[in-house]
């Protein structure tokens, strides 16, 4: 083993010192730029670096952007410094709890909302409390008190067959890996009940969609129910990773993108897209697969991870944060928040600690209606906005601006999408591959999870990779 304990290492590897597919890592050993290089600023990339670096190695992280933190992103620049990333943190997010705690960092609960007072179908504004008597409502006749925001959370609640979190990866769960479309018109949906619930789709379409999904979601949130709701980091979610960066020993590399990774069982390297070279001994890429299947990867990588890399489906979600120049809502005396199954999907209020509006409105797409919305510039998105919120609230009309677009799509090459999803099938032939490692490359991030899901998989995910190497390295 090569490890050098807090050694003091040489600078970068010129360009052309090592080539990348041409002698392999194993060339020229004496000479590498870390113990551990780590691809990603995100959750699972920082906290698999302080546990290494706790552990004594020496880490080097490189972040393609400017900026830290990844998929959790606060818009500091933004009235209310609204979240653009992840944001609502789990009573059993112990890591990230941590983490946080070791930085000083309190977490809130979030202020009351009002969403699901009222909704917008077909056009027409609708009370949730007139909803079931609605001529808009086409709903099969049991359904029909549901309104359409909540159908598939709780038609999917009432008949979960997963016991505990772990449930999904158990074989037998086999027989629960169907599209959530065929479950649904198994269970008496209509055309119209798929319309709406396809809507505000946390993935794709119901049709690709794996019912393992949503059921392994509600078994995480019936495990956390007694232990009480979930919580915000006070001053913003980014907090929490940029202080974990402020934390490690060596600089994360802002704008350090990797373009190509190379490792087999001796040793591994990256190529930066400046066409720099740094090797280590070994590498963790907590890239989301959406972007590592753009990297060139010369690893002896598992078929079956191989595959995962290149098809892993992503959850599209694109959100306008619109800022409203007046209490626009006041005047119709309705709550500005809204389920739609208009272009804006839903509409979400942010809200002062005693809850009143702070002016700042998040419309938030999902599934097709990202995909859509992703094809437009961000000037149409703005008219987009404009006028369909004129058309559903009158008193909107002229009284709102768009302050900021947040595309977690294909488009965005640092994320590739907002977070994993399983199509059916999948979840049998890649939930052990997705971090298979491949020589000396280990995989981590959130699509790497177990038994969460979102910022704490991520974390659960370097943790994985940082326990693996410090077992291969013996230290
Ligand atoms: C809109 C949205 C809402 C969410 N809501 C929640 C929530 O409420 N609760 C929850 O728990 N989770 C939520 N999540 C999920 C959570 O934010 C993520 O699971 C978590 O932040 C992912 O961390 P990560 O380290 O795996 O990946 P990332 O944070 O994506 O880190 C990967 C890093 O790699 C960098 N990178 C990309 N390409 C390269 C390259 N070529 N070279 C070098 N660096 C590169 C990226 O810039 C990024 O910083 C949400 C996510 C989104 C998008």
């Amino acid at each position: 083993m090569n490890l050098t304990r807090r050694s003091a290492l040489g600078g970068l590897i010129g360009a052309g010192a090592f080539a990348i597919g041409g002698c392999g890592p194993q060339g020229d050993r004496g000479r590498k730029d870390a113990d551990v290089i780590i691809i990603g600023a995100g959750l699972a990339g920082l906290h698999a670096a302080l546990m290494l670096e706790e552990a004594g190695l020496e880490v080097m992280v490189l972040e393609a952007s400017r900026r830290i933190g990844g998929r959790l992103k606060t818009l500091d620049h933004l009235p209310g410094a609204p979240e653009a990333g992840g944001q609502q943190v789990g009573a059993t997010y112990a890591r990230f709890r941590a983490r946080a705690a070791e930085a000083g960092l309190e977490f809130t609960g979030f202020p009351p909302s009002r969403f699901g007072e009222v909704m917008s179908v077909n056009g027409a504004l609708i009370e949730a409390r007139q909803w079931a008597g609605s001529v808009q409502n086409a709903l099969p006749e049991a359904w029909r008190a549901i309104p359409p925001g909540r159908l598939f959370m709780q038609l999917a609640m009432r008949a979960n067959p997963l016991e505990d979190v772990y449930a999904w990866r158990d074989p037998g769960s086999a027989a629960h890996d169907i599209a959530a479309a065929q479950w649904l018109v198994s269970q008496g949906a209509n055309d119209e009940a798929l319309r709406l619930m396809d809507t505000s789709l946390n993935g794709r379409d119901l049709a690709s969609y794996s019912m393992l999904n949503i059921w392994r979601s509600l078994a995480i949130y019936e495990q956390e129910r007694p232990l009480g709701g979930a919580q915000q980091v006070a001053g913003g979610a980014q907090r929490v990773p940029e202080t974990m960066a402020a934390r490690l020993a060596r600089e994360v590399r802002l704008g350090h993108g990797v373009r190509a990774i190379q490792a087999d069982d001796s040793g591994a390297a990256v190529r930066l897209e400046d066409g720099r070279e740094l090797r280590a001994d070994f590498i963790i890429s907590t890239l989301p697969f959406a972007v590592l299947r753009h990297l060139s990867v010369d690893a002896p990588l598992d078929p079956a991870t191989r595959e995962a890399i290149a098809d892993m489906a992503y959850t599209p979600i694109v959100q306008l944060h619109l800022e409203a120049q007046t209490p626009w809502w006041e005047e119709d005396g309705l709550a500005p928040e809204m389920w739609t199954d208009s272009p804006l999907n839903r509409i979400f209020a942010q809200r002062s600690p005693d809850g009143d509006p702070t002016g700042m409105l998040l419309a938030w797409l999902d599934g097709r209606g990202a995909l859509a919305a992703d094809d437009m510039d961000d000037a149409a998105l703005e008219t987009l906005a404009r006028e369909t919120l004129a058309a559903i609230r009158p008193a909107s009309q002229g009284r709102v601006r768009l302050a900021h677009v947040q595309r977690w799509t294909a488009s965005n090459p640092l994320a590739g999408g907002a977070y994993m999803h399983w199509r059916p099938g999948e979840a049998r032939r890649w939930a052990e591959a997705r971090f298979t490692p491949a020589g000396r490359l280990h995989l981590a991030g959130e699509h790497t999870g177990d038994l969460h899901t979102g910022m704490e998989a991520a974390m659960e995910s370097g943790e994985r990779a940082a326990i693996a190497i410090l077992d291969a390295a013996g230290a």
